[in-house]
């Protein structure tokens, strides 16, 4: 057994030692990855969802900087279990952008989060959702090699989660 297969295995042990029954973990490749510029006007998260279809990564992270025409940011409410939404209708610099990609319906689903920025150097930051419409835009696209995580109804958080 390599050593970084034996640590998971071993941190998997103690979780489920300790209660906590659902930590999930796995070892993993990165592979082939993509690199580029993302369209001015589209939908930063669509169209990030259209590349992972198109060259097939349906496991993997994503990773971006750039700048926004205006944004839309979403805020899990835990206690109603529903994402509340903002609006920020401003130029906005997209000062990170970090996500991953895995399947939900068996579509690539992309799931990012994403810090804003304005002229006066405040930040703000959510979920990423539909509706925040890109200026420019420079992502990196990361493969991960073997079967891909699938998204379902996780009953003690209302949100679709990864499900090993
Ligand atoms: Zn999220």
């Amino acid at each position: 057994m390599q050593p970084t297969r034996k640590l998971a295995a071993d941190l998997q042990r103690s979780a489920i030692e300790e209660g906590v029954q659902d930590m999930m973990i796995r070892q993993v490749k990165f592979s082939k990855g993509f690199v580029g510029r993302l369209s001015h006007g589209a939908d930063l998260l669509s169209e990030l969802t259209t590349l992972c279809s198109e060259k097939d990564v349906p496991f993997g992270r994503v990773e971006a900087i750039g700048a926004v025409q205006k944004a839309r940011i979403g805020f899990y409410n835990q206690s109603k279990r529903e994402y509340e939404f903002i609006t920020l209708d401003q130029p906005l610099e997209i000062m990170n952008l970090t996500g991953n990609v895995s399947l939900k319906d068996d579509k690539p689903m992309v799931h990012a989060h994403i810090t804003l920025g304005d002229r006066d150097g405040k930040a703000y930051g959510g979920h990423l959702a539909p509706g925040t419409i890109v200026f420019a835009c420079e992502y990196i696209i990361q493969r991960i090699e073997g079967d891909t995580y699938m998204r379902d109804f996780d009953e003690e958080t209302g949100l679709p989660l990864w499900k090993s």
